[in-house]
């Protein structure tokens, strides 16, 4: 009998009044339960997107285009090639449990589901975009929350101006690594 596991990582939002003079919005991503990841994963990976806007798709793709890892290959592909690993990025379903959630990635050996709260993809929220997408895809390839503040697999995201080129370059890094360990 096959069981089929699937691992759940929550964002969450959370809405942080400061004593400064801007409302600062922390994305609070609920630590994980320290499960496993794929443990294997075949890239490049095929991404889908399901119920965005053209608005919302041209930024997921803005996000991820030219996403390689630090050796120049493909990572993610939206066309129609067949994929060994499929990620599908949608909307997260509006509920009184999800509205302070940012994120959720639902993962398995041969696909990630990605929901992002409405709210990431709007003019006031935009700097959280890439580093909101780029975690849960994160979670996707098998990584694990980063105790470290700063890198992007820190539980909590920050604005993306926050983050080093170094914390990016490090995540990127991470892509070749679990590349080395699955094999491609
Ligand atoms: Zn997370």
């Amino acid at each position: 009998m096959q069981r089929r596991s699937e691992t759940m990582q929550l964002l969450e939002l959370r809405v942080v009044k400061l004593k400064s003079l801007t409302f600062l919005i922390v994305l609070f991503l609920s630590v994980g339960c320290g499960k496993k990841g794929p443990d294997q994963l075949p890239w490049p990976a095929q991404v889908k997107l399901i119920g965005l806007s053209a608005e919302q798709e041209k930024t997921v793709f803005s996000s991820l285009s030219g996403f390689t890892n630090n050796s120049g290959k493909e990572l993610f592909y939206f066309d129609d090639r067949p994929s060994q690993f499929q990620i599908t990025i949608g909307k997260l379903k509006v509920s009184p449990e999800t509205t302070s959630k940012a994120g959720l990635a639902t993962y398995n050996r041969v696909s990630c589901k990605v929901e992002l709260n409405e709210v990431v993809f709007s003019e006031d929220y935009k700097d959280y975009f890439d580093p909101v997408l780029w975690h849960e895809l994160g979670h996707c390839s098998g990584m694990e929350h980063d105790p470290k503040e700063g890198e992007i697999m820190y539980h909590i995201a920050s604005p993306k101006d926050f983050y080093k080129t170094d914390a990016v370059t490090r995540f990127v890094n991470s892509f070749d690594g679990l590349i080395a360990l699955f094999g491609k």
